[in-house]
């Protein structure tokens, strides 16, 4: 079968024949329809100091996906074959603490599909039957191909009530869109995305901001008056990995805010620990979805109203993933879908 596999530990992506896996006990046989592209993706294409210092070579990649059940291995009950099903993309042990409790997004042994094992970015997969998600009602594949990156923005926007609240998004990347949608559904009050891309902040416009920033032409802080919020934001998603995106969001909390970090800081990034203190803010980091409670909020939302289509701008046939790393590179993309059929 065809695959996209990191093949030399060099940037690039390499289109590739080979085995179709075969099914461990448990696991389940997943025929390809679409994958999406991830940020972590296009890290291991372009083989970043993370990737060379994480990545087995030569591995398959991707973990965003939608596909269909086509065969049972042993052991699995509940599923069954012509299922259409998304998966989760986090693999834990099942037996520490955290996941003995049923906090397996705290699982002390993650492994990343397409990170530390096999990916999905091929015509055939096998996965455990344990990260499978069968979607209800009737949601476009689609959508169902970003469940994964979806899932990370449920789980950060859904960590603090959001109801009549004032939410600060930094970072209109595809997770940071997809936030303000789930903040909109959830019922929040202003929200208020920044980023320094024009082309990310008209699309956080398209899913429902009340108002985007471009801070390299405005600041953050004019927009508190100009929406009447004298006293700050409420809750805070940090969705940018940027040190001074954080540390504006630090500044512009109302005393008592919250605060959801998804977006991966770099190394020694500084802030003021005293405002955290003086002003009480809470920080809350985030690591993935919650397995299953993110899945289950997120089908929920998409079954009652909350749209998300916009984000997806690209769609390619696997064979021009280069087009779809390209796109992704570029800044001018939302979520960009490889077809597998
Ligand atoms: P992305 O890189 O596509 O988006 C980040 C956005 O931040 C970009 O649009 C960029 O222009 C913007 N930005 C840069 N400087 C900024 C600034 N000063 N102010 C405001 N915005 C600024 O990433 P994504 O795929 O949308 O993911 C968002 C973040 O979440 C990334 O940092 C990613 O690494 C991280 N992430 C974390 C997890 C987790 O489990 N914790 C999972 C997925 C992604
Ligand atoms: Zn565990």
């Amino acid at each position: 079968m065809d695959a996209l596999v990191k093949k030399y530990r060099k940037p690039g992506l390499w289109l590739e024949k080979v085995d179709i896996p075969s099914l461990k006990y448990g696991e389940v046989m997943v025929k390809i329809h679409k994958t999406a592209i991830c940020g972590t993706d296009v890290h291991i294409y372009n083989w970043d100091k993370w990737s060379q210092e994480t990545i087995p070579v030569p591995m398959t990649i991707g973990h965003e996906f939608v596909g269909e059940i086509v065969e049972l291995g042993q052991g699995v009950v509940d599923l069954h074959v012509g299922d259409i099903v998304s998966g989760e993309g986090h693999i834990v042990c099942g037996k520490c603490r955290n996941c003995l409790a049923g906090r397996r997004h705290l699982c002390k042994d993650t492994q990343g599909v397409g990170v530390n094992r096999t990916g999905i970015f091929s015509e055939y997969v096998a996965l455990p039957a344990s990260n499978i998600w069968v979607p209800h009602g009737n949601i476009p594949e689609d959508i169902i191909s970003i469940f994964d990156p979806l899932g990370n923005a449920a789980h950060t926007a859904l960590s603090f009530d959001l109801l009549g609240e004032d939410v600060l998004i930094t970072g209109a990347g595809p997770i940071g869109a997809m936030a303000v949608a789930i903040a909109r559904h959830a019922g929040a009050r202003f929200i208020v995305v920044s980023d320094v891309n024009p082309y990310r902040l008209a699309l956080a416009k398209k899913m429902g901001a009340d108002r985007v920033v471009d801070v390299t032409k405005e600041k953050l802080s004019d927009v508190l008056n100009e929406l009447d919020m004298a006293e700050g934001f409420d809750v805070g998603l940090e969705m940018s990995g940027n040190g001074s995106a954080f540390n504006d969001m630090i500044d512009l909390m109302v005393h008592g805010g919250k605060i959801a970090m998804l977006g991966i800081q770099a190394e020694g990034t500084v802030i003021d620990w005293n405002k955290i203190v003086f002003n009480g803010l809470q920080i809350k980091g985030i690591y993935g979805r919650e397995m299953y409670e993110t899945w289950y909020k997120m089908n929920s939302m998409l079954q009652t109203g909350m749209d998300v289509s916009s984000i997806i701008t690209h769609h390619f046939h696997y064979t021009d993933y280069e087009k779809g790393f390209e796109a992704m590179r570029s800044g001018q993309s939302g979520k960009v879908i490889l077809e597998w059929e």
